[in-house]
């Protein structure tokens, strides 16, 4: 369905006439103004009109008039996020948020929304006009520094280019037949294989376009195109239990396959979109089993803090990092360690868990009666020596949490957050008594995932002045980067599986007084450097010096 323009449903509708609506279109024009905000200027419409011919043109809903902002979502989306677009979270349910923005066809913006708060993300219209005031309304407690402060307006447009794209024809009338079979399966462990975290698939105008997320970034998808699209998409509705004849509204579901012998679990969500439809599949417990902190390239010094902090009869661990960077693996490494025959072990996972024997999971799930909380305080009943938390939806489980850490369990938190220093200042936000979080914590470690350059095709070059400044190095030493520029071995991509950089902050006596008292965001990320805890930065330019990872990782990390 192409998207009509703004002057032709001013028409349809009859609240202007085509004359009128020419005359303003030569103004627009003229003036460099928008149709839609003359016409209300002029009085031809009122702003609810706009809002709703603008979402109508869009195929979303508008965001209602006199709609009441709840500030309690501003943890949800960053801060800097929702200034840099101009979105305002709605509601959520968990998996999903519902945002207002003036741009909700834009793509690239809703993928990085999606990226960020690891939700699905469904945009409602609202005026550019409405944006600022339910910015501040919702904003208006936000400590800004608790994000990172935004990369250069360069690096943004290098980071959200639109990768190369590989659009793919359906064969018109392909029979789903039996050949086609295994189009889900192939493709699921297509990805496995690269590593990627998940699929995305946009089927537009009747082209489907497919590609990975590794390490963060979206790659191409497989080189061989499915059959057909539709038989692709419906295999995957039939294996997540949705109705494959239903296209009106999104739709989730989860199914466990074998993929090489290997167990995955999927989470899909589909949803329809103006000229198609969107699917996500995010893959989980890749490997099936637990990996060991050697496959996770653990350094030695975090394996001792992190038995250290096994052996502990209570207290704190934070796990922090962005989404997708591989968090509940290194948690599950060190549950696998622990001695579960003289331990009881309890997670609360809202995601798929690795399964591990002697380990109970509960599984919050509102539709079922169980909420996040109540899982919590269900587990904690329980009276576990250790307990798993895999997400703090609520400043109420932050509560019990720290609690229960401080008097008598071991608990494993992952905190999505850009690094430690932002996770613990979000926590200690969360926590009322920041007194019990500060003497609870036992250590922070944060994880982060860049992608490994391919070792057949690099080759070391020197960037340019502008880069090595951009990096703060000084061009005069002579350092070697590396690049990977593409080759048959890895499809052209450049990319050979990911690399995990890791950070670590063991509270000292100084940490813990800052964060139990009036602390300032530079006194504790001074405190923590004098400990040695580096920047994800510092710890990718390392790795970028031993030819790991390219200079445009180190980049993408600020
Ligand atoms: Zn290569």
């Amino acid at each position: 369905m192409p998207r009509k323009p703004l002057g032709e449903l001013i028409i349809e509708q009859g609240l202007a006439s085509a004359e009128e609506v020419r005359r303003l279109m030569r103004r627009a024009e003229q003036t460099g103004g928008l149709l839609g905000t003359l016409a209300v200027n002029e009085g031809l419409l009122s702003r609810r009109q706009l809002k709703k011919l603008l979402a109508e043109q869009a195929d979303v809903e508008p965001v209602p008039e006199g709609f009441r902002f709840n500030v309690d979502l501003a943890g949800l989306l960053p801060v800097r996020l929702a200034k840099k677009y101009g979105v305002v979270p709605l509601k959520s349910d968990r998996r999903k948020l519902a945002v207002g923005t003036a741009e909700p066809e834009n793509v690239a913006m809703l993928d990085e929304l999606a990226f960020a708060t690891g939700m699905e993300i469904r945009p409602y219209l609202m005026l550019e006009g409405e944006l600022a005031d339910a910015l501040d309304e919702v904003y208006s407690d936000a400590v800004p520094s608790r994000d990172v402060p935004p990369p250069p307006r360069t690096q943004t447009r290098e980071r959200y280019a639109p990768p190369p794209r590989r659009a793919y024809e359906p064969e018109p009338g392909t029979p789903p037949t039996a050949g086609a079979d295994n189009a889900a399966v192939s493709l699921l462990a297509e990805a496995l294989e690269l590593g990627a975290h998940s699929i995305h698939l946009r089927l537009s105008e009747g082209r489907l376009e497919i590609r990975f997320r590794l390490g963060g970034k979206l790659e191409p998808g497989p080189a061989a195109p499915p059959r057909s699209s539709r038989t692709l998409l419906n295999q995957i509705k039939v294996l997540a239990g949705m109705s494959s004849a239903e296209r009106g509204g999104p739709q989730q579901g989860h199914f466990r396959t074998n993929v090489g012998g290997k167990p995955i679990a999927v989470a899909a969500h589909f949803t329809p979109t103006l000229g198609g439809e969107r699917a996500l599949l995010r893959l989980e417990a890749r490997q099936g089993q637990v990996p060991g902190y050697e496959e996770l390239e653990t350094p030695a010094e975090l394996v001792r803090l992190l038995d250290e902090a096994g052996e502990s009869r209570h207290g704190l661990v934070i796990f922090t990092g962005p989404p997708f960077s591989g968090k509940k693996d290194l948690i599950y490494s060190l549950l696998d360690r622990l001695d579960l025959r003289h331990r009881a072990v309890i997670t609360v996972e809202g995601q798929t868990s690795y399964g591990l024997t002697g380990v109970d999971t509960l599984r919050p799930l509102a539709e079922e009666g169980l909420s996040y909380p109540g899982a919590v305080d269900a587990a904690l009943f329980q009276d576990p020596d250790v307990l798993f938390v895999d997400d703090l939806p609520t400043a109420e489980v932050a509560r019990r949490v720290i609690g229960a850490a401080y008097a008598r369990t071991l608990i494993l938190l992952r905190l999505p957050s850009s690094g430690i220093i932002s996770g613990l200042l979000a926590l200690r936000q969360m926590s009322d008594e920041p007194f019990l979080f500060a003497s609870s914590l036992l250590l922070a470690v944060s994880q982060r995932q860049l992608r490994r350059l391919c070792p057949q095709c690099k080759r070391p070059y020197s960037p340019s002045k502008a880069v090595l400044q951009s990096l703060k190095i000084s061009a005069t030493r002579p350092f070697t980067f590396y690049e990977a520029p593409g080759c048959a071995a890895c499809e052209h991509t450049g990319s050979g599986g990911t690399v995990n950089i890791y950070e670590q902050l063991e509270p000292n006596a100084q940490i813990r007084q800052l964060l139990a008292g009036e602390l300032s965001i530079e006194e504790l990320s001074r405190a923590a450097r004098r400990t040695g805890l580096r920047t994800a930065r510092e710890a990718a330019l390392d790795l970028a010096l031993k030819g790991e990872v390219s200079v445009a990782e180190i980049l993408r990390l600020t």
